[in-house]
């Protein structure tokens, strides 16, 4: 099979396996929505998921989004997904819709700054460790109250939801409570009625769990190796 049709039919996949999703949860499968994560992926590839029709695009980079941003057409939705760093903001502010990563007052209180410049506001998420893993960035559930009220002061942000890198598990249904956990925050959150905050989003699930995450509430579900295969980090 070319590599060509693979991505499509790759998509395509992943695309009915969201409908089922939402079908046996009884949601609309219009607010169920595929970020297709193209970190590490080649132009040639994105350029086949965007024909095969994604058109919102993840990445964790700042230096791999300046890079494919100018080879790629316009309408294409860039997520910054990773973690990030204040120094970088500026490059990407006015390139991406959304900033799922936010964990910090000084990372948010940046954004802010350089959107003011662009006469932007800034859509973002919180990213919530939900796992309380050591090695994610992200806030834990206790502190996340608080940070959102502080950051939603800031005038050229939104908070738009919440965002979560559940622990990797090799049954997706080890994730459910944490996925439960998080729907029940941004429910939580929402009934606080916080001024400039909307909970709209709940980005989370991947390639090994986003069915269940879809079951749970994901709004948006961030698939990778799922669409463009495993990932190589030594090219
Ligand atoms: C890499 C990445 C993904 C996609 O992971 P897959 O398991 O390849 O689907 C999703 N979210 C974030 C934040 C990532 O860094």
């Amino acid at each position: 099979m070319m590599m060509n049709s693979l991505i499509k039919n790759n998509i395509e996949s992943v695309q009915n396996k969201i409908k089922d999703a939402c079908i046996r949860v009884k949601r609309a499968d219009s607010d169920a929505h595929l970020i297709a994560v193209s970190k590490t992926k080649p132009v040639s590839m994105l350029q086949q998921a965007y024909n095969a029709g994604i058109r919102d695009f993840g990445e964790n980079k700042v230096q791999e989004i300046l890079e494919k941003y100018d080879k790629l057409p316009t309408d294409i939705r860039w997520h910054m997904i990773g973690h990030l760093q204040r120094n970088k903001v500026k490059y990407i502010i006015d390139k991406v819709c959304l900033i799922h990563s936010v964990d910090s007052l000084r990372l948010a209180e940046e954004i802010s700054k350089e959107a003011a410049k662009h006469n932007l506001v800034m859509p973002i998420l919180i990213e919530l460790n939900i796992g309380e893993e050591a090695s994610k960035f992200g806030l834990s559930l206790d502190q996340c109250e608080d940070m959102i009220r502080e950051i939603s002061a800031l005038p050229n942000i939104q908070i738009k939801g919440l965002m979560t890198v559940a622990p990797f598990v090799e049954n997706a249904e080890e994730n459910r409570h944490y996925f439960k956990a998080m729907k029940q925050l941004s429910v939580d959150i929402m009934t606080k009625n916080i001024d400039n905050v909307c909970m709209d989003i709940l980005s989370m699930g991947m390639t090994g769990d986003y069915e269940v995450a879809i079951e749970e509430g994901a709004t948006h579900v961030r698939v990778g190796t799922g669409i463009f295969g495993e990932r190589n980090y030594q090219i």
